[in-house]
């Protein structure tokens, strides 16, 4: 299978190219129709499958296809339990979204918060944050979470250990009810499955 045959636009295939990438890997033929679709995804998926692209890379077309260029609000979110993992995220949202008209930043907690404040004004399109910074932002009214569309919770199993998952159920509910989610877990524990419950709706299983 080809990058060519995944339904992405010219732009994002451009990007792919860019980075050397010839082929998707499994994770990403599975996941990029399926978040495509508008589908909720429960994935299986360990650092190293290649499931950044997987979750972006769509996620930067669908976008892209809606433009809101006046008024940009977050409409994509990506939570991520450490700041190494945010930030390497957003380096990946950068080199993919190189040719398209995209806005994104990423914000984590124990560096100061002005910069990241400063990143946010000017409206984004897509926010990567670790849990602990956004509630702060958020609760100094430096962040809206109305306009969310679509949800990525990466590595959710080391974000119940790190103890975020107070964190994140206060998350959820600062966002919209209709949106698309995605949620992406190495290990599969009894609270991830309970996690997965309250936050999917009739959500596709994929594995990598
Ligand atoms: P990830 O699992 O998203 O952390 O990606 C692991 C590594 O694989 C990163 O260095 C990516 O740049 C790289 N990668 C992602 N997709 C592909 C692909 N289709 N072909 C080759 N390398 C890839």
């Amino acid at each position: 299978m080809s990058f060519d045959s995944l339904g992405l636009s010219a732009p994002l295939l451009k990007a792919v190219s860019k980075k050397g990438y010839t082929k998707p890997s499994t994770i990403q033929q599975k996941a990029i129709p399926l978040v495509l679709e508008g589908r909720d995804v429960l994935a299986s998926a360990q650092t190293g499958t290649g499931k950044t692209a997987g979750f972006t890379l769509p996620i930067l077309q669908i976008l892209s296809q809606t433009k809101q260029l006046h008024r940009r609000p977050i409409r994509a979110l990506v939570l991520t339990p450490t700041r190494e993992l945010a930030a390497q995220i957003y380096e990946n949202v950068r080199e993919y979204s190189e040719f398209i008209d995209f806005r994104s930043a990423v914000i984590f907690g124990g560096v100061n918060q002005n910069p990241q404040i400063r990143a946010i004004k000017g409206g984004l399109d897509l926010l990567v944050a670790t849990p602990g910074r956004l509630l702060d932002l958020h609760n100094q009214g430096e962040i809206s979470l109305a306009n969310i569309e679509i949800l990525v919770l990466d590595e959710a199993d080391r974000m119940l250990d790190m103890g975020f998952l107070h964190d994140i159920k206060k998350i959820m509910a600062l966002l919209p009810n209709k949106r698309q989610n995605l949620l992406f877990s190495a290990t599969f524990s009894k609270d991830i499955k309970k996690l997965a419950n309250t936050i999917l709706h009739n959500p596709v299983l994929v594995e990598a």
